[in-house]
């Protein structure tokens, strides 16, 4: 078995007094694509938040590729802050793909794509635009470089969005429900997208209520309900009966 591309172990997370991560253990196998499904507020958003360390854990450590991300944990418990240029750099290895596009509205596609290349990475604007491009192209956009968002479809938009988190060059992608805010007939586009990058080997954390693709591109799918973690296991495991009642209920409304 080889490292996992991420490794959640024991993660708490509170909003004030409210615990909506009761302790999560879940590995993330290196290129493949694992698929997170559960009820709405069942924390998966949350639980993607933390893996990208956008939102702070508040017991239990993440680990990418072997490395602590945010906070280590003494096996007493005493949680000890990272350095910040430690977590950048972990972090960095992330893209994230979320719901609603976030494109810059007064910029064109591949202005979305190369901004982060020159302002963050300091790339020339020759080297980001190339770079932005190629991105562009892989998503099948090319022809629709100097498009601005309100000339897109939504799943034009999403793919944008796509190629400006590839273009970081990250060593995983998550996605939080990338299609749920598409026309049912601009959902396939996304989804190919996806599957191309699934074929690719990218290590994909994807949380999704197209269980089909998950049945079909996942190779690892969890179920996360009420904050905690079900069942992991194979799609073949998931779809196979007897199911656990809150699984079955689950995909009762999904299929
Ligand atoms: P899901 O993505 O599965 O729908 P979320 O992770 O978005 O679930 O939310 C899980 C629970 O955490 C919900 O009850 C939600 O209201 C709560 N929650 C999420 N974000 C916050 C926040 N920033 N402050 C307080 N509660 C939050
Ligand atoms: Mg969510």
């Amino acid at each position: 078995m080889s490292l996992p591309a991420i490794a959640v172990k024991n993660l708490v997370k509170q909003f004030g007094e409210t615990t909506v991560l009761h302790g999560i253990d879940l590995d993330i196998p290196q290129g493949k694509v694992s698929c997170l499904i559960g009820p709405s507020g069942s924390g998966k958003s949350t639980l993607l938040r933390c893996m990208a360390f956008l939102e702070e854990a508040t017991r239990g450590t993440i680990t990418i590729d072997g490395e602590v991300l945010g906070f280590s944990e003494s096996a007493q418990g005493v949680r000890e802050r990272l350095p910040a240029a430690t977590n950048r750099a972990i972090r960095s290895r992330i893209g994230m793909v979320f719901q609603q596009f976030n494109l810059w509205p007064h910029m064109t596609a591949l202005g979305n794509v190369s901004e982060a290349l020159k302002t963050v990475h300091k790339m020339s604007r020759k080297d980001a635009e190339d770079l932005a491009m190629a991105q562009l192209v892989k998503v099948g956009l090319e022809s629709r470089a100097g498009h601005y968002p309100a000339q897109l479809s939504g799943g034009q938009q999403q793919r944008v969005a796509i190629a400006r988190a590839l273009a970081l060059k990250p060593k995983i992608m998550l996605f939080d429900e990338p299609t749920s805010s598409l026309d049912p007939e601009l959902t396939g586009e996304v989804l190919n997208v996806m599957r191309d990058l699934a074929a690719e080997g990218m290590t994909m954390v994807v949380v999704s209520h197209e269980i089909g693709f998950a049945a079909t591109v996942g190779q690892q799918i969890s179920f996360l309900d009420q904050g905690k973690l079900l069942f992991t296991g194979a799609p073949s495991d998931v779809f196979r009966k007897p199911r656990n009642p809150r699984l079955e209920q689950f995909l009762d409304t999904y299929l």
